[in-house]
């Protein structure tokens, strides 16, 4: 046997995730490892918390990288805050939304499921209903940006709503942090996580998580352990917390966490506004390509993600092979449909670095092609 390097084939991601890397985050991801105590390296820490206080716009203390993917950001929020016997009122119009539900499950409390059809925004009169159904509810849990679908949901109004009824709020950004408006302190979010891979052109596997003043009390206020030692936040803290302070929970991932401080660095220079901004024009200009083509999209406009965009399988063409055609002839990774969309819909993905113009161009020629236009 003579096993040699792995060289994968660069390809262009415009899928559900892994998007595109930037070059820089490759580049810093490959600078010496040092240690993840050094002093150096605790300072580019403080550093990549700044960073991620302005991403969710929050002045949230606790702001800190998971050391692992979105999932584990998602699972850090309800594992550390939700307790055995609490009702957490879980939205659900897609396959995170569902998650959610496994999680609060797997903890001994009691999702009330609030769904709506898969491609719809959550309903914030559902909600609302469920909160005064549900008095004693703990939480409210949805999904900002449902990747599964592509449709946006109004966190400023479900958070409005949720504290009205003096309910926490638990946000999956995983997909909109950096790829459209998110922001935590105005919004009154009080715990939120996202991920690496989606709008912030880094690699996979750190899960930026914030919790506000809220969620801190509710965690240092729980009857008993947290159920993960590896995600209880009480212990990961002090690893996180201020110069000097600074001991060993477990090693942090440090060229994965080189990288998140470049893809910080280029929302910074580049400005969140323009970011949004950015992502919103390549998807008006991939719209206007499909629409020539004759190709529909399946969420209303109203509630379109621009960074994951979801649009109908044309009539008698076979999902698969165009796929395999996009990949094999132009090096172009698209993502099928999920679930309840599984066959009939791509999901074409302009995420982080991923959101350009010549992506933009690739994407809509090679389809053209593919499908024989
Ligand atoms: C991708 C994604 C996740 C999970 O993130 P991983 O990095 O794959 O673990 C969670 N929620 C949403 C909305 C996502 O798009």
């Amino acid at each position: 046997m003579s096993i040699t390097s792995f060289h994968p084939t660069p390809r262009t991601l415009m899928g559900p995730g892994p998007s595109d890397v930037s070059p820089r985050v490759l580049e810093a991801l490959s600078r010496p490892t040092i240690g993840h105590l050094d002093p150096e390296f605790v300072g580019m820490m403080d550093e990549v918390k700044a960073m991620l206080q302005y991403a969710f716009q929050t002045k949230n203390e606790f702001t800190i990288a998971v050391s692992a993917p979105g999932s584990a950001g998602m699972e850090t929020c309800f594992v550390n805050l939700v307790e055995p016997g609490e009702k957490v009122i879980v939205c659900v119009n897609g396959v995170f939304g569902g998650r959610m539900v496994e999680n609060v499950e797997r903890l001994g409390a009691t999702a009330i499921i609030v769904n709506d059809d898969w491609g719809k925004p959550v309903d914030p009169q559902k909600v609302e209903t469920a909160l005064e159904q549900n008095p004693d509810a703990k939480f409210v849990a949805f999904v900002h940006a449902e990747t599964s679908t592509g449709a946006l949901s109004d966190a400023k109004l479900l958070c409005q709503i949720a504290q009205k009824h003096n309910a926490l709020t638990i946000v999956d950004a995983v997909t909109s942090l950096g790829g459209v408006e998110l922001r935590v302190d105005e919004w009154g979010i009080d715990a939120i996580y996202s991920g690496s891979q989606k709008c912030m052109s880094c690699v996979p596997g750190i899960s930026p998580v914030s919790f506000g003043p809220r969620a801190i009390e509710k965690l240092k206020a729980r009857e008993g352990k947290v159920p993960s030692w590896f995600l209880d936040q009480t212990l990961v803290m002090s690893y996180w917390s201020g110069e000097g302070k600074r001991s060993y929970h477990h090693t942090a991932p440090v060229n994965s966490l080189y990288a998140l401080h470049e893809s910080l660095v280029m929302l910074q220079n580049e400005g969140l506004e323009n970011a949004w901004a950015r992502h919103k024009t390549q998807h008006e200009a991939l719209k206007a390509g499909l629409t020539e083509m004759g190709i529909e999209f399946i969420v209303d406009e109203a509630h379109r993600l621009p960074q994951l965009n979801t649009i109908k399988i044309p009539e008698g063409v076979d999902d698969a092979a165009v796929r395999s055609t996009l990949l094999n002839e132009y090096n172009l990774e698209i993502g099928a449909g999920l679930g309840a969309f599984a066959g009939k819909a791509w999901r074409i993905g302009l995420m982080g670095y991923a959101a350009r113009s010549e992506n933009v161009m690739l994407c809509l020629a090679a389809l053209k092609s593919a499908l024989g236009k």
